[in-house]
C-alpha cells in the first residue's frame, strides 16, 4: 500500500516506519500518521461527515449509477495490480472496483476509508509517472485551485494513462461551503489541453424528469411554505399530481442517459464524465 508514498521533498523512500511517524532518511521530513495512514495536511477534522454512508452500484442518483458504470469500465481496461490513484476518495465509494488493482485513495481529509490525506496540489508525495488511472470522482467543483490539481494528476500518470474525471454542470449547491464551480464541456475540453492530456471520451448525461424532480421537490420546500389557505391546497394537489405524470413519463421516456457531449442536441446537461489520455511518450516536469 505505501510503496508509492514518496517524501514530498526529496521523492526518497520514507524508511523509519514507527507507529506514530514516518520520518526521510535522506532530508528528515517527517509525516504523521493517524490510525497508521500518513496525514500531510491540517485540515480541520470537523469538516468530515459524521456517519459512513454505505453506498453502492445500485444505491443513490441515477448520476451516482452512471458513474459507477463509467469507472467500472474503466477499471476493466486496466491490467491486474495497475497503478489507481483515487483523488478525493472520501468515504472510498469506489475502491470496491478496484479489488484486482493497486488501489490507493487520498482525501485532503483523513476520512477512516483513505489510504494518505494530502492536499496534492501543495504536497506531493508520489513520484511522476506513477499511476496508470487516476480518478477525479465528483471533485473537482470542490476545489478553487482546480488547474494546479488537474495538472498535478496529470504529471502523476504513466505515459498512455488516463484521467477519469466526472463533475456535475446542472446540481444544487452541496457540500457548502466547499462548492466552487460548474464546468461546461468547453472549459473540460481547454482543462485537459492545458494539462497537456488529449480528450479520448467526453460523454454528457442528460435527464429531464430528475430536473423535473427537481422542480417539484423544490417547489415543495421552498415555494409551499410561502403560500397560504385555499393557494397552499391547490398548490399541494399540483404537486401531488406533477409527481404521479413524473412518475408516468419515467416509464414511457426512461429516467436519464448518457450520449457523447457534443452529439446530443439536448442543452440541459446535469453532468459530464470523461476520460483524458497522457499520450504515450510524453515526459514532463513537474
Ligand atoms: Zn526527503
Amino acid at each position: 500500500m505505501s510503496g508509492k508514498i514518496v517524501c514530498p521533498l526529496c521523492k526518497s523512500r520514507f524508511e523509519k516506519h514507527d507507529p506514530k511517524v514516518w520520518k526521510c532518511n535522506q532530508c528528515g521530513f517527517s509525516v504523521s500518521l493517524l490510525n497508521g495512514k500518513p496525514v500531510f495536511t491540517d485540515a480541520p477534522l470537523e469538516l468530515i461527515p459524521s456517519g459512513k454512508i454505505e453506498r453502492s452500484a445500485d444505491q443513490g442518483s441515477v448520476w451516482r449509477q452512471f458513474n459507477w458504470k463509467f469507472i467500472v469500465d474503466a477499471a476493466n481496461n486496466l491490467r491486474d495490480n495497475a497503478d489507481v490513484l483515487d483523488v478525493g476518495a472520501g468515504r472510498g465509494d469506489f475502491k470496491s472496483i478496484f479489488s484486482k488493482h493497486a488501489y490507493l485513495g487520498l482525501d485532503v481529509y483523513p476520512y477512516p476509508e483513505i489510504d494518505l490525506a494530502v492536499d496534492l496540489i501543495k504536497t506531493c508525495p508520489f513520484e511522476n509517472g506513477s499511476f496508470d488511472l487516476v480518478v477525479l470522482a465528483n471533485v473537482i467543483e470542490h476545489v478553487y485551485e482546480y488547474k494546479a490539481l488537474v495538472k498535478q494528476c496529470a504529471f502523476l500518470l504513466k505515459p498512455g494513462g488516463r484521467l477519469l474525471i466526472t463533475v456535475p454542470f446542472l446540481l444544487k449547491l452541496h457540500q457548502e461551503p466547499v462548492d466552487f464551480y460548474r464546468y461546461t464541456r468547453y472549459a473540460l475540453i481547454n482543462l485537459a489541453e492545458e494539462a497537456g492530456l488529449e480528450v479520448e471520451q467526453l460523454d454528457g448525461y442528460y435527464n429531464p424528469l430528475a430536473l423535473m424532480d427537481e422542480g417539484i421537490g423544490n417547489a415543495w420546500q421552498y415555494s409551499l411554505p410561502k403560500t397560504r389557505g385555499m393557494q397552499k391546497a391547490v398548490a399541494k394537489a399540483g404537486i401531488f399530481v406533477s409527481q404521479r405524470i413524473s412518475d408516468l413519463l419515467k416509464r414511457s421516456l426512461g429516467n436519464g442517459y448518457i450520449a457523447p457531449a457534443g452529439h446530443d442536441p439536448n442543452p440541459n446537461v446535469l453532468g459530464y464524465q470523461c476520460l483524458l489520455r497522457k499520450p504515450a511518450g510524453t515526459n514532463q516536469q513537474n
